[in-house]
């Protein structure tokens, strides 16, 4: 068990290596002075496409942290963010963890009320936001106690004309006029940096404080090549947004890696995107699954990929046989899934094949790219039965899936309660089997695992095999009470078009793709799947809807 500072071992020698700090401003001091010329470009929030390099971004983000410090910013502040992916925003991911203070990223989707929460929770004393949310600004802020200044990210020509706002700042008018060198400051690497609240279905949003030196070590995670093989040839293009877990920390991790970055902005449909990666050459991104389902929508649309784009990070959600293969056999562009949590800054698992696996059949290696894949050096996995004995490496036995490592939560702010077991770990509340070859596999929520008869239905997997039906769209499954089964799955469904399939021609496709006892019980269609902040289906919202529905049989 190791909870605590440890110490040398009775007759141990110190090492003689210089004890450097791990501090997220030489991130970027480092791609200026390496990278000088490699650019950021964002799709602005204005409109036009803007052009920064690695060497002009640290001089504005030097300027900004001068800025900070004249408007009374202080180490362990907090200041909020409430933006889309921009360079601007970069700027404040560097400046504000530079100068000590904390970066605390707002999710735009929560609602006012939980907004407001947090904002109130965290105590943030700045609020930077975009245009777009002004009127969210505007709502949540009213009577806050703790904002010295909110702050617009635009220049004074786009000011918003919003009578609730008549005191902002813009961003550019608050940086000008100050000097463009600062010399960072040198502190302990376990300073808090960043601050992402997770949007839970239950009870309040909690804050994970992130450290310098848990977000150096996870940038460094996500440049090696069992991850997201970041290096100085990638064109990146971050979809997953800054307002959560820090874009899965790209904005570290490529100046880490000299990788030019491609900022979306606001325009996140599919042929916004398709329209940035193919002027942009876009080599790489990384999102969820209903991002890559609008853009092969559009793929499709157009009959060709974006020219230069070569891999894409599936992750925050399963990623189907359906989506996977579309990617990979139609437009050739390689698809890694993944899976981590806002907790685990996010990185857990990246599914690449081991070289066992290349040269068989497509067919017989689909079920081992579904899963959600192999464990990043740096996290600590196991699985664990419901008294916590740890269960086997077999790839059949689900068990709640555990976590220990140097980028992962073990508390939440300002929050008294012990998060992690007795013996040292974060508990997911996934539920997941982890095979022989250490790939692990999500097959459900712990809270939306349908038991039947005693055994596990994994929904996820259920919800994944109806997507590859031809007529669905898009796909949910809950668990319905049953008499003697307890609960059996019942499946919701968004169709393609007009057909709708029945039951019974919903579980004759079924049955090539799950075990027979695992076919739904019903199928009911609605208009739209709920989704909730961060693109996840919202099964608590689809229970109360179909509270009332029961198996029959
Ligand atoms: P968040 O903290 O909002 O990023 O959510 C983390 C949760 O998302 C995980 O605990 C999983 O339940 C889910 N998740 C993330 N990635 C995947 C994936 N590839 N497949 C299935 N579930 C995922």
């Amino acid at each position: 068990m190791t909870r605590g500072k440890l110490e040398f071992m009775p007759g141990a020698i110190p090492g003689l290596m210089m004890d450097r700090p791990l501090l997220v401003a030489p991130l970027l001091t480092y791609a200026a002075h390496f990278h000088s010329d490699t650019e950021i470009i964002t799709r602005s929030v204005e409109g036009p496409i803007h052009r920064a390099t690695y060497a002009s971004m640290l001089r504005r983000t030097q300027q900004l942290a001068n800025a900070l410090i004249a408007l009374g910013i202080k180490p362990g502040d907090r200041v909020a963010t409430l933006a889309w992916n921009t360079a601007r925003h970069m700027e404040l991911y560097f400046a504000v963890a530079g100068i000590g203070a904390i970066c605390h990223t707002i999710n735009p989707r929560l609602s006012t009320e939980q907004m407001r929460y947090i904002l109130e929770h965290a105590e943030d004393r700045v609020l930077f936001f975009d245009l777009t949310f002004a009127d969210a600004v505007a709502e949540t802020c009213k009577g806050s106690k703790s904002l010295l200044a909110r702050v617009v990210l635009t220049d004074a020509s786009h000011r918003p004309n919003h009578p609730e706002l008549s005191d902002v700042l813009t961003y550019e008018e608050m940086i000008a006029g100050h000097s463009e060198n600062y010399d960072w400051p040198e502190f302990d690497e376990n300073t808090a940096a960043s601050l992402c609240y997770t949007s839970g279905t239950t009870g309040h949003p909690k804050g994970v404080l992130y450290s310098h030196r848990s977000l150096v070590l996870h940038s460094f995670a996500c440049c090696m090549t069992a991850t997201m093989a970041l290096d100085v040839h990638d064109r990146v293009l971050p979809i997953v947004p800054m307002f959560h877990v820090n874009a899965w920390g790209l904005p570290y991790a490529c100046p880490m890696s000299g990788a030019t970055l491609i900022m979306p902005g606001r325009h996140l449909d599919g042929p916004n995107l398709f329209e940035l990666m193919d002027s942009e050459n876009v080599t790489c991104s990384q999102g969820v699954p209903t991002v890559w389902m609008a853009l092969l929508a559009t793929m499709r649309e157009r009959g060709r990929k974006p020219k230069a784009l070569k891999r894409i990070l599936i992750g925050g959600a399963a990623a189907s046989e359906m989506l996977i293969e579309a990617y990979e056999s139609e437009f050739g562009i390689q698809v890694n899934h993944a899976w981590g949590m806002t907790e685990m800054s996010p990185l857990g698992v990246v599914n690449t094949l081991k070289p066992k696996f290349l040269d068989r059949p497509r067919a017989a290696v689909m079920p081992q790219k579904l899963k959600q894949g192999r464990v990043v050096y740096g996290v600590d996995m196991r699985i664990v039965d419901a008294e916590g004995a740890l269960l086997p490496h077999n790839g059949q036995t689900p068990g709640h899936l555990q976590v220990r490592g140097p980028w992962i939560a073990k508390s939440y702010f300002k929050s008294d309660s012990d998060t992690l077991t007795a013996d040292g770990w974060f508990d997911t509340g996934d539920i997941a089997t982890i095979d022989a070859d250490g790939y692990m596999h999500i097959t459900d929520r712990a809270k939306d695992v349908i038991k039947s008869g005693g055994e596990w239905i994994s929904s996820v997997d259920l919800e994944n095999a109806a997507l590859g039906h031809p007529l669905i769209a898009h796909a949910a499954v809950i668990g319905i009470p049953h008499a003697k089964w307890l609960e059996r799955p019942y499946l919701i469904c968004v169709a393609k078009g007009a057909e709708k399939p029945s039951l019974e021609a919903m579980n004759t496709y079924l049955e090539t793709k799950v075990p027979k006892w695992w076919l739904p019980d019903g199928i009911a269609f609605v208009d739209a799947i709920p989704l909730g902040p961060t693109g996840k289906i919202q099964k608590t919202k689809l229970r109360e809807q179909f509270k009332h529905v029961t198996a029959e049989k």
